[in-house]
C-alpha cells in the first residue's frame, strides 16, 4: 500500500510505501496497486499513551478494551498503557494477560497493561511485579494510579524491585492526608466556592520524596499527570542532578484552569471539570507548557478516564473524578503548544510518541518515519477547526470538558503495522 502526499513531521510532501507491516520506502511518485491519498496531512509516528483507563475488567459500563482502543485509534494512537485500577485490580500475571489478550484480539491498537505496585492498590504489600514482568504481557510500567504509593518503604522496595527487569514505577503523587476530602485546587476559587481545597504541596511533597528515593536506589521513576508549577521546579532540580526521573502532563492540564469550576459555558460547579489531580491556575498552566516545551516534562499522557453519565451528572461532591481524552488529545496539544509556538510537529512527535514509547520500553513504537521502521503512522490535518461533538466519540463515555468547544485539527488516518485502523476519520 502507498500513502500518497503526506508531510512527515510537517516537511515536504512525500509518498510512503508500506509492506509487511513496515515502512518499505519513502519518496516521490511511488507506484502501487493500492493507495491512500494523504491530501497533504502531517504524518507522525503512531501516538503512544502512557496513561489510559480502559476500565475492563469490572466497569464495562464506562469503557471496554474494545471501545477504549477504538477511541485510541480515532485519536491517532497505536499503543496505550492500560492502568491497573480495574476490578479485579491488575496485580497478577493472570489479569494483565487477560487485558493484553483482549487488546490483541480487537487489534485497534496495542494494549500494554500497567501492573499494580501493591496488592489490590491497598498500599500494604508489594504485588507480584516479577510475575507480571515475565508474563505474556511483558509489563514494564507499574502504578497504583488513582492512589498514591504513600508508604516510603514500599515505594523504595518497588523502585528496587523493578530494576531487575528495567521497569519503572509511575507514581500518582497525592499525599492522602493533605487531600482528605479535597474537591478542587486549593486557592482563591475554592475559597469563594466553599469547596475543600487540594493543595499543590500534596503533589509536590510526594514528587520530591520519590525523586530522592529513585536517586538513592538508582532506579527509574515516572511521575504521572504533573499539575503544578512547583512540581515542575522539583523535576527540573532532579533532572539537573542526572537522576532517572521522567514525567507526563495531561492535555487538560495544558489548557484548562480552576476558574472553570466557578464560571464556564456549562455553569458553576459542573462536575465535568472535576478531575484528579485538579485543574490548577493560569500560572500553573503556563509553567506546565514551558516545562513540556523545554523537556522538563517528557511526555503528554491522556489520563483518559471514562465515566458513565450517572457518575458524572450529579452534584459536585458526589461526582466521579476524571475526563475522557484520547480523541481530543492531539487537538488540545495543537491548541496549547503548537498554535502558541512552543512546539513544532517534530516536538509533538517526540512528546506523544517517541518518548512515551521509550519510557514504556515499547520497541515497536515511537520509531522515526523512515524505511525499515514499523509502519505505525498517524495522519493529522491541522488546518481544520471543528466543534467537539462527544456523540461522535468511539469511547463508551462522554465526559469531555471540550463539548461544544472549537478545537484545531483532525486525525485523518491511523496505521498499525501497516494496517489502517482509521481512514477518513472513521474506524476501519
Ligand atoms: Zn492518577
Amino acid at each position: 500500500m502507498i500513502i500518497r502526499n503526506v508531510r512527515i513531521l510537517g516537511g515536504e510532501p512525500v509518498d510512503i510505501r508500506l509492506a509487511d507491516g513496515m515502512i518499505a520506502e519513502i519518496g516521490q511518485g511511488l507506484d502501487g496497486p493500492e493507495s491512500v491519498d494523504g491530501a497533504g496531512a502531517i504524518a507522525l509516528p503512531g501516538l503512544v499513551d502512557l496513561h489510559t483507563h480502559l476500565r475492563e475488567p469490572g466497569r464495562e459500563d464506562a469503557e471496554t478494551v474494545q471501545t477504549g482502543t477504538q477511541s485510541a485509534a480515532r485519536g491517532g494512537y497505536t499503543a496505550v498503557h492500560a492502568m491497573a485500577n480495574t476490578s479485579p485490580v491488575a496485580d497478577t500475571a493472570g489479569v494483565v494477560e487477560q487485558v493484553w489478550r483482549l487488546g490483541r484480539e480487537f487489534g485497534h491498537c496495542d494494549v500494554h497493561p500497567v501492573g499494580a505496585v501493591t496488592v489490590g492498590l491497598e498500599g500494604r504489600q508489594l504485588a507480584e511485579l516479577g510475575a507480571m514482568a515475565d508474563s505474556a504481557a511483558r509489563v514494564r510500567v507499574f502504578s497504583d494510579d488513582g492512589k498514591c504509593v504513600d508508604d516510603a518503604v514500599l515505594m523504595r522496595r518497588a523502585l528496587e524491585y523493578v530494576k531487575a527487569f528495567d521497569g519503572v514505577v509511575a507514581q500518582h503523587a497525592q499525599e492522602p492526608r493533605l487531600t482528605s476530602g479535597a474537591q478542587m485546587n486549593e486557592g482563591v476559587v475554592s475559597g469563594r466556592l466553599g469547596l475543600t481545597g487540594w493543595p499543590a504541596v500534596a503533589e509536590e511533597a510526594v514528587i520530591a520524596r520519590d525523586c530522592l528515593l529513585a536517586a538513592h536506589v538508582g532506579s527509574r521513576l515516572h511521575v504521572c499527570h504533573v499539575s503544578t508549577a512547583g512540581s515542575v521546579e522539583i523535576l527540573r532540580w532532579a533532572k539537573s542532578k542526572g537522576w532517572n526521573v521522567t514525567a507526563e502532563v495531561t492535555p487538560h492540564h495544558l489548557l484548562l484552569t480552576d476558574d472553570l469550576v466557578e464560571e464556564s459555558p456549562v455553569g458553576a460547579y459542573n462536575p465535568i471539570y472535576k478531575v484528579n489531580p485538579p485543574l490548577r491556575t493560569r500560572a500553573d498552566v503556563e509553567a506546565l507548557r514551558a516545562a513540556l516545551a523545554d523537556g522538563t516534562i517528557d511526555a503528554v499522557a491522556t489520563d483518559h478516564a471514562p465515566h458513565p453519565v450517572e457518575d458524572k451528572e450529579t452534584e459536585w461532591s458526589a461526582a466521579a473524578m476524571g475526563m475522557v481524552g484520547l480523541e481530543t488529545a492531539l487537538s488540545v496539544v495543537q491548541e496549547a503548544m503548537v498554535e502558541t509556538g512552543l512546539l513544532d510537529w517534530a516536538g509533538v512527535a517526540e512528546r506523544m510518541s517517541v518518548v512515551p514509547a521509550r519510557i514504556g520500553r515499547l520497541a515497536g513504537h515511537g520509531q522515526p518515519l523512515q524505511a525499515g521502521s514499523p509502519a505505525n503512522i498517524t495522519l493529522y490535518d491541522p488546518s481544520v477547526r471543528t466543534k467537539v461533538d462527544p456523540s461522535a466519540f468511539a469511547s463508551k463515555s462522554r465526559n469531555t470538558p471540550y463539548e461544544g468547544m472549537t478545537l484545531p485539527g483532525r486525525v485523518v488516518a491511523t496505521f498499525l503495522r501497516g494496517r489502517p485502523t482509521v481512514l477518513e476519520g472513521k474506524l476501519v
